[in-house]
């Protein structure tokens, strides 16, 4: 069940992930390195005889790397699934395809990173902590104000969110992750807990809007089925 305080995580490739609260964890460098050891090894690889004993030993020695990196990858993420747990108590996600990402520019890069994984990992975290987990819609959450809900257009190589309508400034992925929060909490509302709103929701911007929106809608529902 949703409860207590939410969190809203933006992951990227400039920072491995930002929070709604501000917390911001680069990238790891050790899986940089020990990607681009495996790069090394790969291209030793190809320069070998097929069916040679060199060939064979090559290709145990990129095994073992590529095992590796996954488990330490993998760790990485357990440790920054359980920082997110140790924090709040709910986490909210986007619900993006990493997979079609990986197939555009970015490709080797997301894959790398393994955003997925990340997911699906702090998905699973959070379940065995007993947190609350969703994923929110993902369309414009680092195009969007998170104190007032307007459009703040920018391209990637804008780190700052500026706020043109309400002045609120802050990191451009700390403010993804605050929209990505608001969103939460806002699914969370229209499915009908109104428990968080003691929690978090009452300061938000917008709030009040949104819930007499979901009123209407619900009324609207109930009408059409007495008719029947
Ligand atoms: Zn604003």
């Amino acid at each position: 069940m949703p409860h207590g305080h939410p969190i809203g995580v933006d992951v990227g490739l400039e920072k491995f992930l930002a929070t709604s609260d501000g917390v911001l964890v680069k990238s790891p460098k050790f899986l940089k390195v020990m990607q681009s050891k495996l790069k090394l090894l790969q291209r030793r690889l190809s320069r070998k005889n097929k069916r040679s004993k060199n060939y064979k030993k090559q290709r145990i020695k990129v095994a073992r790397l590529h095992h590796a990196i996954d488990n330490t990858r993998k760790d990485f993420h357990f440790k920054q699934a359980h920082a997110l747990c140790d924090s709040g108590d709910m986490i909210f996600m986007e619900d993006l395809d990493y997979r079609t990402l990986a197939k555009g520019m970015l490709g080797q890069a997301m894959l790398d990173a393994g955003f997925g994984q990340f997911r699906t990992i702090t998905k699973y975290v959070c379940w065995k902590r007993g947190k609350f987990f969703s994923e929110v819609n993902s369309r414009g959450t680092s195009q969007e104000c998170p104190e007032c809900g307007v459009e703040v257009k920018k391209d990637l190589s804008v780190r700052v969110h500026h706020c043109h309508s309400c002045n609120y400034t802050t990191d451009r992925d700390v403010a993804s992750g605050q929209v990505i929060r608001n969103r939460g909490i806002e699914l969370q509302r229209t499915a009908g807990y109104v428990g968080i709103q003691n929690a978090y929701a009452d300061g938000l911007p917008g709030i009040e809007m949104s819930q007499s929106r979901s009123k209407s809608k619900t009324r609207k529902g109930t009408t059409r089925k007495s008719k029947k």
